[in-house]
């Protein structure tokens, strides 16, 4: 257990951000959490996995109702983007917690799907169209 309470991200004061942070380091937290209450034991790729989507639809619950400008003028309240960080957090510490169930190592992981995406969907064909408007002529991945 660390000594010092802002080594576990607990004063918000001290968090380096984004732009600092390794995601290695964002897995050890979320690890260190759940070994320190032993709850690997429930960390199964499956309990993981509904737990990803119960937390993602605990974020859409904010949105929920509303018109996409006023979902987007919710986040312009300092409460509201905050309540929805926290579900946005749990759906990414879940998400950690998975690549860890699964061995997965997860910048490789999203650096090889992204490489996919730009196969798939080339800016030159798909700019400012939605990725279901797929071009007839067009024989993509
Ligand atoms: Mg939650």
């Amino acid at each position: 257990m660390p000594a010092d309470p802002s080594d576990r991200g607990d004063d918000p004061r001290d968090d380096p951000g984004d732009q600092a942070t390794t995601v290695a380091e964002l897995r050890q937290l979320v690890e260190d959490f759940v070994a320190e209450r032993d709850w690997s034991r429930y960390h199964s790729p499956k309990n993981l996995a509904m737990s990803i989507a119960i937390e993602a639809a605990e974020l859409m619950e904010h949105f929920q109702w509303l018109e996409p400008a006023e979902a987007q003028r919710a986040m312009d309240d300092p409460v509201k983007r905050a309540a929805a960080a926290e579900e946005l957090a749990d759906v990414v510490g879940y998400c950690f917690a998975m690549a860890g169930a699964m061995g997965v190592d997860l910048s490789q992981a999203v650096r090889a799907k992204m490489l996919r995406n730009h196969e798939k969907y080339p800016a030159a064909v798909f700019r400012g169209k939605p990725s279901y408007e797929r071009p007839a002529d067009e024989n993509l991945g």
